[in-house]
C-alpha cells in the first residue's frame, strides 16, 4: 500500500527521522514546518495522512488540526498528533479537535506504522465511497452527506468483549454518559452471535481476557460480510504494542491503555461512531441517488438517462463483437382516452402493468425502460430482426390478449401497443440513429391502424443471423 503522508513539526531532527523511518516502508513523504504551510500542503498535495506536532509557534497543532477537519475539501483526511506530552488531557484535546490518533514521541514504531496503515486503508475505502457518490452526483441528483463531524456520536448499540468484572464496569459507566446501549459479552464466540444478529455501531475487545484471544473475535468479525464494517477498538495492557499492532493489521481501528482513561475512551469511541454513521451515510446516499437518477419512479423500470447512458456502451460492444443489437419502441394506443374516461390514476395503472407485462416476458439480460410519457423501449442484446420480431408480436399479445384490471368501476379495460423494432450493430451505427429508426418504425405501426408490429425495413438485411456458437 503505497501512501503518501505529510509529517509536520517545527523541529528539523524530528521531521527527519519520521520522515526516514516511513521512507523506509516506501511511504511517500512530504514535510512541512510549520502550521500555515501544513494547510497549504494539505491543499495543494492531498496527502492520505498528516503526523501532526502538537507544539509549533504560532498556529499549534490543535489549531491546524480544527483548520484540516473544517474545510470540506480536507475534513476526510486522517489526522495523527504527535507530541512529547504524554497528558491525557492534551490527548483528549486532540481527539475533539478532529485528530485520529495520538503518538508520543519518542514514536514507537510498531505503533506508527500500525496506525499509519490502518488509517490510510480506511481513508482509501472512504474516497471510494466519495468518489461514488459523486459520480452519481453527476446523475442530477445530489443529497449532500453533510460533514463528518455532524454525525451523532450518541446513543450507539455497543458490544463489550471483556471478562474483568471492574473494566466492564469502567467502560459502560462510561459510555451510559453518551447514552450508548451497552452489550457485554465474555467470550469470543458468544460476542461473535450477538454481533451476527444485531445492529452494532461498534466492538471493544479486550486483549488481556484471562481463557482467550481476543484478536480471534477481530479477524472473525472481519471475515463476516455483516460484521466487516463495524469499527473495533481493542482494550490492551500497557506493554502489549505488538498484539495492537497485529490487531490493527487484522483491521481493528483503534485501541486503549488500561488503566482506561474515561475521557480518552469516550473520544475514541464517539470518533469511530461519527465515522461509521457518515460512512454509512455515503453509502445509502449513493445507492438512493443511484435508483433515484436511472428508474422511473412510477413504474420501477430504468428511465431514459440510462438508456442514454447504456445504450451506446451496449452498442459499441455489440459492434466489436459483431453481434446485433435490436430495440423495440412501444408506445400505448390512444391513452390520452383512457386518462380522458377514466381520470389519470387509472392510467398510472395501466402504465405500470405495461411495465410489468414487458419485464415479466423478457430475458434477465434484456432491459425495459420509460422513455417518458406512455413510450417505452426495450433493448435486446444479442438479438438479430427476426428474433426481435418475434418478442415484439409476443409482448404485443401479452397486452392486447388479456384485459387490465383498474381500480375503476368497470374493473377492467383493454389496452394495447404499437411496436416498432430497428437492429444495429453495424459499423457507424450509433444509438442516436437507432432510437430514431425504431421511432420510424413505431410511427408506422401507428399509421397501419396500432395494435401491430412494423420493423425497420433495415433490419431485413440479414447481416445478423445468430447462428450457434461452434
Ligand atoms: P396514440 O395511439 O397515437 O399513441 O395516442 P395517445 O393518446 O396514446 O397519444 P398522445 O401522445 O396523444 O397522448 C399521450 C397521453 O399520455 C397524454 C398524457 O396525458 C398521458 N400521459 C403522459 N404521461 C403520463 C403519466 O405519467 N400518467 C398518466 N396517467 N398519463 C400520462
Ligand atoms: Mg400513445
Ligand atoms: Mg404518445
Amino acid at each position: 500500500m503505497s501512501a503518501r503522508v505529510l509529517v509536520v513539526d517545527d523541529v528539523l531532527p524530528n521531521v527527519k527521522l519520521l520522515a526516514a523511518k516511513l521512507t523506509r516502508e516506501y511511504f511517500d513523504v512530504i514535510t512541512a514546518y510549520n502550521g500555515p504551510e501544513a494547510l497549504e500542503l494539505v491543499k495543494r498535495e492531498s496527502p492520505d495522512i498528516v503526523l501532526l506536532d502538537v507544539m509549533m509557534p504560532g498556529m499549534d497543532g490543535f489549531e491546524v488540526c480544527e483548520k484540516i477537519r473544517s474545510d470540506p475539501a480536507t475534513m476526510h483526511i486522517p489526522v495523527v498528533m504527535v507530541t512529547a506530552l504524554s497528558d491525557v488531557a492534551d490527548r483528549v484535546r486532540g481527539l475533539e479537535a478532529g485528530a485520529d490518533d495520538f503518538l508520543t514521541k519518542p514514536v514507537n514504531d510498531i505503533a506508527l506504522f500500525a496506525r499509519v496503515r490502518s488509517l490510510v486503508r480506511l481513508k482509501m475505502m472512504m474516497d471510494e465511497w466519495r468518489l461514488r457518490e459523486s459520480t452519481s452526483g453527476q446523475f442530477g441528483v445530489i443529497e449532500p452527506a453533510g460533514t463528518l463531524l455532524s454525525e451523532a456520536a450518541d446513543k450507539a448499540r455497543v458490544l463489550v468483549l471483556e471478562d474483568s468484572v471492574l473494566d466492564l464496569e469502567k467502560i459502560t459507566e462510561t459510555l451510559k454518559r453518551d447514552g450508548d446501549h451497552v452489550i457485554p459479552a465474555e467470550t469470543c464466540a458468544k460476542a461473535l452471535e450477538r454481533a451476527l444478529n444485531d445492529d452494532l455501531d461498534m466492538v471493544i475487545v479486550s486483549l488481556t481476557l484471562l481463557n482467550e484471544d481476543g484478536l480471534r473475535l477481530c479477524s472473525q468479525l472481519r471475515s463476516h460480510e455483516r460484521t466487516r464494517q463495524v469499527p473495533i477498538l481493542l482494550v490492551v495492557d500497557e506493554g502489549d504494542l505488538n498484539r495492537v499492532a497485529k490487531g490493527l493489521e487484522l483491521g481493528a481501528n483503534d485501541y486503549v491503555i488500561k488503566p482506561i482513561d474515561r475521557n480518552e475512551l469516550l473520544a475514541r469511541v464517539r470518533t469511530q461512531i461519527r465515522r461509521k454513521r457518515y460512512q454509512e451515510r455515503l453509502r445509502a446516499n449513493y445507492e438512493h441517488s443511484l435508483s433515484m437518477a436511472l428508474t422511473d419512479s412510477l413504474t420501477g423500470v430504468f428511465n431514459r438517462r440510462y438508456v442514454n447512458a447504456h445504450l451506446p456502451r451496449l452498442l459499441d460492444r455489440a459492434i466489436d463483437n459483431h453481434k446485433p443489437v435490436s430495440v423495440l419502441m412501444f408506445d400505448i394506443d390512444h391513452f390520452k382516452d383512457v386518462n380522458d374516461t377514466w381520470g389519470h390514476d387509472v392510467g398510472d395503472d395501466v402504465l405500470k402493468e405495461v411495465a410489468s407485462r414487458a419485464s415479466r416476458n423478457l430475458r434477465t439480460f434484456d432491459l425495459v425502460a420509460r422513455l417518458g410519457g406512455e413510450e417505452f423501449v426495450v433493448i435486446l442484446p444479442d438479438t438479430d430482426d427476426e428474433a426481435a420480431r418475434i418478442v415484439a408480436e409476443r409482448l404485443r399479445t401479452r397486452i392486447a390478449d388479456a384485459p387490465f384490471a383498474v381500480s375503476a368501476p368497470v374493473g377492467e379495460i383493454a389496452v394495447t401497443v404499437s411496436v416498432g423494432v430497428a437492429v444495429g450493430g453495424r459499423l457507424g451505427d450509433t444509438a442516436d440513429n437507432l432510437i430514431k429508426r425504431a421511432d420510424a418504425a413505431l410511427y408506422q405501426a401507428k399509421r397501419s391502424g396500432r395494435n401491430c408490429v412494423v420493423a425497420d425495413p433495415r433490419g431485413e438485411v440479414n447481416e445478423f443471423r445468430v447462428t450457434p456458437a461452434h
